[in-house]
């Protein structure tokens, strides 16, 4: 798929039509109703201001106010979780307990990630997952209500499941929307699907049988909320001879913004191919984004994927200053004290801008969406300057 072509199919559509019918899952190949751009949005090959700039090309803000909303949804979590940093460590560590309690005789994890629970709807949104590597918004939700609530599953390995096969796997969205549907965001609040909202926004393609939760799993084990952190402002760009800019792929977007393109000296891409291996991400996932940072850099530079030959190419371009936009909280929590170091021996520096949306937005993740949200028309007035 062409994202900007879809992109530009999609747009008459993100006014009232998608307010109104956004919650139908009719199927693959059978959705019109929302716009299927997460996979590019997530790299930010289409960051979120330009998709809601465009979207302004074609309807007033009041008419596409649910689809904007959808898109900050995305800047809300990175914000979110931006403020509350150890939360990603303590899910990893509760994954990592979770994990090591499962056996092979703990026979309906390995039946539902099998796509063989038994349960319809469960199992076509499974192949679905691991085919396409995409599911609707509705679907995730009911997926993981029935992970959690019915099947009584651990959370943290059904939003790992989902974060190695999704193409917009995304560690905050992905961590606070299965928190959210635990009941873990919002105190008192958790999500419960039932078979009669299935049949009614699946348009009928599915009308299940079996008996729901109707009460949430007790998940008190798990790490709560902690308080929000101060945002820090970054660091000023120190002196530099030579600066590089350095891209990843949680920002491909960088390029057009990072640092004073005159004086950059290079410039390449830094997909941490270790990093995806450890997490266990799928083949298909690594494949999709090198190959969406490869399109991004065209002949701009290099792409590389291994930590090394990015000190090598540092080192041969005599830099001094490496930039990079600031990655958000997830698994380059690990990857940036590693590159400070292996590039700290060679008089090389790593610096971070944050992008205007992202110091315009963060400020305001303090608590929930709703409180969020305030900060949009103040975006939308930047954007349309
Ligand atoms: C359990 C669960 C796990 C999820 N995991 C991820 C994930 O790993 N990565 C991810 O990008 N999204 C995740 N989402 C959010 C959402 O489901 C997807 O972003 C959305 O389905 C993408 O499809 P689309 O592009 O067709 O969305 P559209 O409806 O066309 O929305 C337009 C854009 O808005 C953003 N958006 C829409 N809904 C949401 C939302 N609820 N949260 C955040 N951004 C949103 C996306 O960037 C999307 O491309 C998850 C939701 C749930 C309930």
């Amino acid at each position: 798929m062409d994202p900007r072509r879809a992109l530009q199919t999609f747009m008459p559509r993100a006014g009232v039509d998608y307010a109104r019918e956004r919650n139908y899952d009719p199927g693959p190949g059978q959705r019109s109703t929302v716009s299927g751009l997460s996979p590019w949005v997530r790299l930010r090959v289409i960051p979120e201001w330009q998709l809601i700039a465009e979207v302004l090309q074609h309807h007033s803000a009041t008419e596409a106010a649910k689809f904007i909303d959808e898109v900050c949804w995305r800047t809300y979590w990175k914000g979110w979780l931006r403020r509350r940093p150890t939360l990603w460590d303590a899910y990893l560590r509760e994954l990592a307990d979770d994990q090591s309690e499962l056996t092979d005789s703990n026979t309906r994890y390995h039946a539902v990630v099998k796509a063989e629970s038994g349960i319809e709807c469960m199992d076509v949104w499974t192949r679905e997952l691991l085919d396409t590597g995409y599911l609707h918004n509705h679907a995730r939700m009911w997926y993981a209500s029935i992970w959690i609530h019915t099947l009584k599953l651990p959370w943290t390995l059904g939003a790992d499941f989902f974060l190695r096969h999704l193409l917009d796997g995304d560690p905050a969205s992905n961590t606070l929307s299965w928190r959210w549907v635990a009941g873990l965001h919002t105190e008192g609040k958790t999500y419960l699907a039932s078979a009669a909202n299935i049949k009614q926004f699946s348009a009928s393609r599915f009308d299940p049988q079996i008996e729901f939760a109707t009460a949430p799993v007790d998940v008190s084990g798990s790490v709560r909320n902690p308080p929000a952190d101060a945002l820090q402002p970054l660091p000023a760009l120190p002196d530099y001879k030579r600066l590089g800019c350095l891209v990843h792929d949680e920002d491909l977007s960088a390029l057009n913004w990072l640092g004073d393109q005159a004086t950059v000296s290079a410039t390449a891409g830094f997909m941490p191919q270790q990093s995806y291996h450890d997490h266990g991400i799928a083949a298909s996932v690594c494949t999709f984004r090198h190959r969406c940072m490869r399109e991004a850099l065209d002949t701009k530079g290099p792409v590389y994927t291994d930590l090394a030959e990015v000190v090598q190419w540092a080192q041969d371009a005599d830099l001094d200053v490496l930039l990079m936009a600031e990655p958000p909280i997830g698994m380059w929590n690990q990857i940036v004290p590693e590159l400070e170091d292996a590039l700290r021996p060679h008089g090389i520096q790593l610096a971070f801008q944050r992008h205007w949306w992202d110091a315009h937005f963060y400020p305001h993740a303090q608590a929930g969406f709703f409180r969020f949200k305030k900060a949009i028309p103040a975006a939308i007035q930047q954007l349309l300057r």
